[in-house]
């Protein structure tokens, strides 16, 4: 149990470390087995120049965090955003670990990022700080030790520069050292949209538990980038209406659903949302978090919902497609409010787990079909969603601490099976 009393810290690592201790008193696990698994395997730091459009060196600092690899090489997204810090590196590491044990995949956990500010950067410098990063962390990674991804402003085209320059250092084309890679290069039909389709079919098994159908249901989407982008559509698709859309500097909403093809040219066009064009009232990023609606979905950046707001959430689902948009005493007030949430650690693990498609595929050199690829997504998503139920029903517990005895009970288990060296 989280004591209100405890300070509510929004520090990405505290929420993580207080996850595990909620999730391990529930499974009595050993203090030294806890230890163990907040603990990290490795973590670099590394500073390195770039040089600019106008001819100025500036210096860059990125992370590569290395947290658990015990089931399987490390893997996790790199993430290029101005607020990066190590302990938020720390806490998706972290996550990554539980979410690939979640969906029983063989894969352990890891992330990286870099502080800088992409949208202030031209291609050229975003590829040039990408190519010396990788050649920084390059010792680290590879396609049996660690395999980078997406996430916050990077994309298909940074996984290429990543895999180009990885492949010229080893002399041959490595292909498996990243995912999300585009088509072109040994990348998966369907890892592009995977984290958002997962948000959906996590979405769509909450809403047939609590009885609600999903035709018709409100909508709120906080981002829009891969995964709240994504989700949008397939909710839309599905007969939902996406009534809210927020981008970094704010969001639209229309009581009676967006025309999302409109929203998507808007921001094509204009970069960012016009309520006035886009017939629907431009509200706040917190605004669109307190909507009356149905699904409620973060899919931006952590810390969203927070003792201060979460009293004042409406929505009757919350899909978690961000990592970490939840703090502990949140978790609390929406349980006891009962607000249904499918944790970030089930609801984005669509992405890792096509991602392992993607790798699988690359190693043995073939190729699936979209059909394969969707089914196996559908089939591990729905089937870890019971799983979690499951542990959810039968211990009393939400599901982020149902989620988490899943995943931290796996690794567990595969640590005590190994033993500790020497
Ligand atoms: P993205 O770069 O494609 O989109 C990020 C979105 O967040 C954009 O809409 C951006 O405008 C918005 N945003 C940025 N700063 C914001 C702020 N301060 N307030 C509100 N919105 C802000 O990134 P993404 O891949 O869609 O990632 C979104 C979330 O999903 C992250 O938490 C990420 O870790 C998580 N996630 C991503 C993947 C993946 O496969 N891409 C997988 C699992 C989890």
């Amino acid at each position: 149990m989280v004591s209100k009393k405890d300070i509510e810290s929004t520090n990405p690592l505290k929420v993580a470390e207080k996850q595990v201790d909620i999730a391990a008193e529930k499974m009595n696990l050993d203090p030294g087995m806890v230890a163990k698994l907040k603990s990290r395997q490795q973590e670099i730091i590394v500073q390195f120049p770039v040089k600019m459009d106008d001819g100025t060196i500036r210096i860059f600092t990125g992370y590569r965090v290395q947290h658990n690899d015990i089931r399987g090489p490390y893997k996790g997204g790199i993430r290029y955003h101005p607020d990066v810090s190590l302990d938020e590196v720390r806490a998706l590491a972290m996550w990554m670990t539980w979410k690939s044990a979640v969906v029983n995949i063989p894969f352990g956990g890891a992330k990286g990022g870099v502080i800088c500010n992409p949208k202030e950067m031209s291609d050229g410098e975003i590829e040039r700080m990408t190519r010396r990063f990788t050649w920084q962390i390059s010792p680290m990674i590879g396609p049996e030790r660690d395999i980078p991804a997406p996430d916050v402003y990077t994309n298909p085209q940074v996984m290429s520069w990543i895999m180009d320059t990885y492949s010229i250092m080893k002399g041959y084309a490595v292909p498996a050292v990243v995912t999300g890679k585009p088509l072109e290069l040994g990348g998966s039909v369907g890892r592009l949209e995977a984290t958002g389709k997962g948000v959906f079919i996590t979405a769509r098994e909450a809403a047939k538990h609590i009885g609600m159908p999903i035709e018709g249901a409100r909508v709120a989407i906080q981002g829009s980038g891969n995964v709240g982008g994504i989700a949008a559509q397939h909710f839309q698709k599905a007969g939902a209406k996406v009534i809210a859309i927020s981008d970094s500097k704010g969001g639209i909403f229309n009581p009676n659903g967006l025309d999302l093809d409109q929203v998507i040219a808007c921001k094509r066009n204009y970069h960012c949302f016009i309520g006035e064009k886009l017939r629907s009232e431009e509200i706040t990023n917190q605004e669109l978090l307190e909507l009356d609606c149905d699904i409620l979905v973060p899919a931006a950046l952590e810390s969203q919902i927070t003792e201060k707001n979460a009293d004042r959430i409406k929505a009757k689902i919350i899909v978690e497609g961000a990592n970490g948009p939840t703090t502990p005493i949140a978790d609390e007030i929406l349980y006891d409010k009962g607000i249904f949430v499918v944790p970030d650690i089930l609801a984005n693990a669509g992405g890792v787990t096509v991602s392992y498609f993607e790798w699988v595929q690359n190693l043995q050199n073939l190729l699936w079909s979209e059909d394969e690829i969707s089914e196996k997504l559908t089939s591990i998503l729905t089937k870890s969603f019971a799983d979690v139920l499951n542990i959810s029903e039968k211990e009393k517990v939400n599901m982020r601490t149902a989620a988490l005895m899943l995943g931290i009970g796996r690794v567990a288990e595969a640590t005590r099976i190994r033993g500790f060296y020497p």
